[in-house]
């Protein structure tokens, strides 16, 4: 998966979205890459995949973590009715990602630099030349540092945890919101205090803090930071 290009941004739009885990970037990024057409990457699902493949295989050790990442055969693909679904090779791994094991196995390989490197070149190709909206933990500041518009998008703890239970509700699982606070909190330092590529607003980066906000209001802040940029710009 990882190669030695390293495209230059050329004339696309690029727009960075970071911030922890349920500050609501997916939602709001999927929200404005369809209102702006632009193509959407959420870099963590490269992190859950190596995380999976890790749980699944037994990796711990960073050579292997890093050849995962290089070679796995991950992907993003129609599913027909306007979704997107994630695969590796042909199966189709899209809920397999959002279990929160993946999640916390994702954040220890993501410490990995082998892991980072590797998929780096993945996230900085995507899309090709047109316009694009990534979100994640580094995109501002270390894979698009020259993106046009870099958002940190944020929402207290407990926020966070509250939503992220919900989600977890819907989806028929059984939670603990003690012990979901409590993990969440682990998963940001470990972002926050690793050595490379840690969880940080870029300079420059506009603070988006959704703590009181609802989704469609926390969409509509980023789509009034958005717009203006596509004012006279020639769309790729
Ligand atoms: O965003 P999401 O919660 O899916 O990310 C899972 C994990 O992947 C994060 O906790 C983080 O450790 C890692 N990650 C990262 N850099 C990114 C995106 C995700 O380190 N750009």
């Amino acid at each position: 998966m990882s190669d030695t290009e390293w495209p230059a941004k050329g004339a696309r739009l690029v727009v960075a979205v970071d911030g922890p885990a349920g500050a609501g970037k997916g939602a709001v990024c999927r929200s404005a890459a369809q209102r702006f057409g632009l193509t959407y990457l959420e870099t963590g699902a490269l992190y859950r995949a190596v995380g999976l493949i890790g749980l699944r295989d037994g990796l711990t050790d960073e050579t292997e973590l890093g050849r995962v990442a290089g070679t796995m055969p991950f992907g993003f693909r129609a599913l027909g009715d306007g979704r997107y679904g994630a695969f590796l090779g042909e199966e189709e791994v899209t809920l397999a990602l959002r279990a929160e094991e993946v999640g916390q196995a994702a954040s220890k390989v993501a410490a990995m630099p082998g892991v980072r490197a590797a998929l780096l070149s993945f996230q900085r190709r995507y899309g090709g030349a047109h316009d694009a909206i990534l979100d994640g933990r580094d995109v501002g500041s270390v894979v698009w540092p020259d993106a046009d518009l870099k958002i940190f998008l944020t929402a207290s703890l407990e926020e966070r945890a509250r939503r992220r239970a919900v989600e977890l509700q819907e989806r028929g699982e059984a939670v603990n919101l003690t012990e979901l606070i409590a993990r969440m909190a682990e998963r940001d330092a470990r972002d926050a205090g690793r050595a490379h590529a840690p969880m940080a607003a870029a300079p420059g980066a506009i603070l988006v803090d959704t703590s009181t906000l609802t989704l469609e209001e926390s969409c509509q802040a980023v789509w009034r930071l958005i717009a203006p940029l596509l004012e006279g710009h020639a769309r790729t």
